[in-house]
């Protein structure tokens, strides 16, 4: 088996032991098959490239980190992403989860706070093709309201509170999966679903650890 169906049947197998926690025991098969086509070494700097189908995380450069692949897979599961769907992302970082999204729905749209980092993950996205990414440079804790509603938002980076501009960017019945907690402390991966009447429903779904969010 070569390393990056290795790493998908790693990943299956975490979905599997953690279903107790986010009640999603496997991949929906578009998820797999994004995964599956997506080339994380495409992402990841040069000097890492052997490390790119190993399940953890890995430095991008300033103090910043490509998300560990079974976690990057269980936040879009979470989305329930629809070949129709229109999503924002809170940190860009690589482009990776980007990339990964961007096989699954109609368009997303990202914003990092990192300009060097935004252009590195453009350069990558535009070399393998990803058309259907727009890239933008600034605090995704205002959201990109230009875009909104949006179906689903992934962030990836940690914050102790929901921002109320993303609950308000999100479409009713649209999720948006995010860690919560301090820097470098306890932080739970969270789902929320904004009901019909704009209120929302919080789950929480795995302890994780992610890179702070910075700014607001
Ligand atoms: N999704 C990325 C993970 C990157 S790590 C990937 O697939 O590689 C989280 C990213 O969030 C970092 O690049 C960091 O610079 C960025 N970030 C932190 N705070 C932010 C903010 N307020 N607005 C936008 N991006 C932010």
């Amino acid at each position: 088996m070569d390393a990056h169906k290795a790493l998908i049947a790693q990943i299956e197998a975490e979905m599997r032991a953690t279903a107790g926690w986010t009640g999603r025991p496997h991949l929906a098969p578009r998820v797999r098959a994004a995964l599956l086509a997506v080339r994380r070494e495409a992402f990841v700097p040069p000097a890492l490239r052997a490390e790119a189908y190993a399940n953890h995380p890995l430095r991008i450069g300033h103090g910043q980190t490509i998300s560990q692949p079974f976690i990057v897979a269980l936040m879009t599961e979470l989305l329930d992403p629809m070949p129709d769907h229109v999503v924002l992302e809170i940190g860009t970082g690589s482009g990776y989860q980007a990339a990964v999204l961007a096989a699954l729905v109609h368009h997303v749209y990202s914003v990092e706070v990192i300009p060097a980092l935004s252009a590195q993950a453009q350069t990558a996205l535009t070399r393998e093709g990803v058309g259907n990414v727009t890239l933008r440079i600034g605090d995704g804790a205002v959201g990109w309201p230009e875009h909104a509603p949006y179906d689903g938002i992934i962030v990836t980076a940690a914050g102790p509170t929901v921002p109320p501009a993303l609950i308000a960017q999100l479409r009713p019945g649209g999720r948006m999966v995010l860690p919560l907690g301090e820097p470098f402390g306890d932080q739970m991966l969270t789902l929320i679903v904004k009901n019909a009447d704009g209120n929302f429903t919080r789950r929480d779904i795995l302890p994780v650890a992610f890179v702070p969010l910075t700014g607001g």
